[in-house]
């Protein structure tokens, strides 16, 4: 009587939540629009239920795409619902596949509207109580590094994420990370505008002692290059240094940037030793000033940070909580953080975790929170909604929050960077063919600016032109494609073209033509840039950097790439000493608590050279962990 009791009550629950609908069954093929193209999915019907979807074709870029193909046909076979929610690092994967399911309820004979209103009721759980040494506040760049170093050091270790999956801005990323490594520079040559810049570093007024003493070794360490005869590129992380600091305006902290270059070097070699393998090749991005910048030989953009560290941290025995949003830090009666309490973003179910040694809040900064940029901004004057954000959605500066309830400094929190050069209307870095260094021109086909300078330099030049847009203009050498023409997000230039993202021509006048402006003076713009660049000296716009790779091949084809700037980094954020310890208003130190990452202020000043951020947040993330260990 009871086994018959409690079967009745799961066929009335499984009434109640699971609607029947009719279809006629078989296996159907649905289509939908992805980021990059068709999505296409294979979906079984029963007659009354979808029992199956398969994701049998996707362009958008794995490790991003992968959360939405591996929660969204789940979640929609579990709950027999359209209605289901995206997963948050990856809405438009999400919403394609949700269109290519209705494609296919509706070949079925189902009735799709119906199917989006069914209500997905998901009910939270009683309270998760998990406990290790170390807990660790976000799955990016510095999360992971954090969590890799921590757990490698012997400390249990979990790792909270309020996305599906791990990456953050960090997966997102172009992925090039700035770091003076000696064993990169041969590559590059040492151009007559470098050898100018060295001497005026070197000639700058000190603004601290410590800026005087790396002005002096670079001095020392300039002169042996040149002496030894060398032709190629001079480095030093003391260079590194002095226009880091000279980049931000002296607003950043010196010993931090001290740090952080002997740091990032470090962090290579760290990762090196993980497997991550590096292209020779040292490159200028787009307001990094040096031809510093290195990037993986093997996976597109950022995405070999995280899976390099994601693997690293499951070998070492490190756990992770996914969907769940740190909420708020635990603290003892002697004021020490001992924990962080969280809520499932996918049912409401409260977690408490204890960390026996510590807690590192790594969550990044707050680009994609359209209040908090708009309350913090001293830069920019209207960051609303309408300004696009390269930014993942998750990044709302959670952290901040939280660090400031137990009563953090923050610091540099109105510094907030603008990228140049993202897609005008999604904010996308993706979609990009060109180096940030080629010739911009603008609707009236003129250069208007020195494409080598830092990132805020360019954003507001960009924003004074004609419709607040630029064209960045490539032939194949400086078009940062692969001999299989993919970009480093390793997209295609023809689905780029499709996507009309990028305009392509055999000639400059039909380049000229296609978008739109003067073909005469967009001829003669190509021109003297291109004996700028072979003479480094630009009486136009003033520019002395260029890689060798700066002019243009005559013989084309040519590209031309729409971009305007969009929010894109925070330099501001929780104040930190070198050790990454979160320091409180009056300048004490908030035990048991430590930060990393683009969460934290004071590396950056007003503008981060482009290319510092990746490094620096592998760089703080390990060095959070390595001094929470040594406490
Ligand atoms: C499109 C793009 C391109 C870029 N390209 C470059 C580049 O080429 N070189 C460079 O140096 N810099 C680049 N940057 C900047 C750089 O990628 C970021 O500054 C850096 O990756 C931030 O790393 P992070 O670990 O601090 O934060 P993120 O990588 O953003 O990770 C933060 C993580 O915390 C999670 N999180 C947030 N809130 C919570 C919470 N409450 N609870 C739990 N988890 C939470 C987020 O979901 C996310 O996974 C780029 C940025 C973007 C957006």
């Amino acid at each position: 009587m009871r086994k018959f009791l409690s079967l009745l009550l799961s066929v009335v629950l499984f009434l109640m939540v699971v609607p029947a609908f009719a279809y006629d069954a078989g296996t159907y093929t649905g289509t939908g629009q992805g980021m990059l193209g068709e999505i296409k999915v294979e979906v079984t019907f029963g007659e009354d239920a979808i029992e199956n979807i398969e994701v049998v074709s996707c362009n958008d870029s794995a490790g991003i795409a992968d959360v939405a193909i591996a929660k969204v046909p789940a979640d929609i076979v579990t709950y027999q619902s359209l209605g289901v929610d995206a997963a948050t690092s990856a809405t438009i994967t999400s919403m394609g596949i949700l269109e290519a399911v209705a494609d296919a309820v509706a070949q079925a004979g189902g009735d799709v509207e119906a199917l989006k209103d069914v209500a997905v009721d998901k009910v939270a759980g009683e309270e998760v109580a998990m406990e290790a040494d170390v807990v660790i506040i976000g799955g990016g760049g510095a999360g992971l590094a954090a969590a890799t170093a921590a757990a490698e050091g012997g400390a249990s270790v979990i790792l909270v994420e309020k996305g599906a999956a791990y990456g953050g801005n960090t997966i997102l990323s172009g992925g090039y990370f700035q770091a003076a490594h000696p064993d990169y520079l041969e590559y590059a040559p040492l151009t007559e505008g470098q050898k100018s810049e060295i001497e005026r570093y070197i000639a700058l007024e000190p603004k601290d002692e410590r800026m005087a003493g790396w002005q002096a070794a670079v001095k020392e360490q300039y002169k042996a290059h040149i002496d030894a005869g060398n032709e190629y590129l001079f480095d030093s992380p003391e260079l590194h240094m002095i226009q880091t600091y000279d980049g931000g305006d002296y607003l950043g902290d010196s010993a931090l940037i001290e740090m952080m270059a002997y740091k990032d070097v470090e962090a290579m070699d760290w990762l090196s030793e993980h497997g991550f393998t590096w292209k020779p090749s040292t490159v200028a991005i787009v307001g990094s000033i040096w031809m510093r910048c290195k990037a993986s030989d093997t996976y597109a953009s950022g995405q070999g940070f995280i899976k390099i560290l994601g693997d690293a941290f499951a070998a070492a025995g490190g756990q992770s909580v996914f969907d769940c949003k740190a909420e708020h830090l635990i603290q003892d009666e002697t004021g020490k953080i001992v924990g962080v309490t969280g809520v499932s973003t996918v049912d409401g179910t409260p977690y408490s975790f204890k960390a026996g040694k510590g807690v590192i809040i790594a969550c990044g900064g707050f680009g994609a929170n359209v209040e908090m940029r708009q309350e913090y901004d001293e830069l920019w004057g209207n960051l609303t909604a309408a300004v696009p954000t390269t930014n993942a959605p998750t990044i709302t500066g959670d952290g901040i929050v939280m660090a400031k309830e137990v009563g953090a400094a923050l610091t540099g929190m109105g510094q907030i960077q603008m990228l140049p050069l993202a897609d005008p209307v999604s904010g996308r870095t993706s979609n990009v063919i060109g180096e940030g260094t080629n010739m911009y021109v603008n609707q009236e086909g003129k250069r208007f600016v020195d494409e080598s300078s830092r990132r805020d330099v360019l954003a507001k030049a960009i924003l004074a032109q004609t419709g607040s847009y630029c064209y960045v203009i490539s032939t194949f050498w400086n078009s940062r494609m692969d001999a299989d023409y993919k970009n480093n997000y390793h997209l295609y230039l023809d689905d780029l073209i499709a996507e009309g993202a990028v305009v392509a021509a055999d000639t400059l006048e039909e380049l000229a033509e296609k978008i739109g402006c003067p073909a005469d003076v967009f001829v003669e713009t190509c021109t003297n840039f291109n004996k700028y660049a072979a003479e480094s000296n630009d009486p136009e716009c003033g520019r002395v950097v260029f890689p060798e790779n700066a002019a243009l091949e005559m013989e084309g084809p040519f590209y031309a790439c729409k971009r305007a700037p969009a929010v894109h980094h925070t330099m501001g954020g929780i104040k930190v000493n070198t050790k990454n310890q979160v320091e409180a208003e009056d300048g004490s130190i908030i035990a048991g608590l430590y930060a990393a990452g683009e969460v934290t202020g004071g590396f950056h000043g007003s503008n981060r050279l482009g290319g510092n951020a990746v490094s620096e947040v592998i760089a703080t993330g390990r060095n959070a962990a390595t001094n929470l260990l040594a406490e």
